[in-house]
């Protein structure tokens, strides 16, 4: 399913705290010239492709990781990672703050 753009954005804007992300406003995925679902279906290879490369030419792809790891966002593409992915990193990141504590 392809959401329409507009509806993206909605839906983006209501996970994310506008007070606490300032970075958002330099978002690749902000720029509506994309066409892209940030919430591809798992299944969805190309969607998911597509997302990451938008993701690639963002300036604030590792502000949005840090923000998604934080925040333990399940789903949806974010600093070019998949939910999958991040589940990874996620924990190799818990890790380290429990070794450097
Ligand atoms: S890294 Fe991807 S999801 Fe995150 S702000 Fe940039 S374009 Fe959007």
């Amino acid at each position: 399913m392809i959401l329409r753009l507009p509806d993206l954005i909605h839906d983006w804007l209501q996970v994310i705290d506008l007070t606490v992300t300032p970075w958002r406003e330099a978002a690749a995925c902000i720029d509506v010239t994309y066409q892209v679902s940030f919430f591809p279906n798992r299944e969805d290879l190309l969607g998911v492709a597509k997302a990451k490369a938008v993701c690639a030419t963002c300036p604030v792809s590792d502000q949005c990781l840090s923000w998604a790891l934080e925040s333990n966002q399940t789903e949806g593409i974010w600093g070019g990672s998949t939910p999958k992915e991040r589940r990874t990193i996620r924990r190799r990141w818990l890790e380290e703050i429990r070794k450097a504590s």
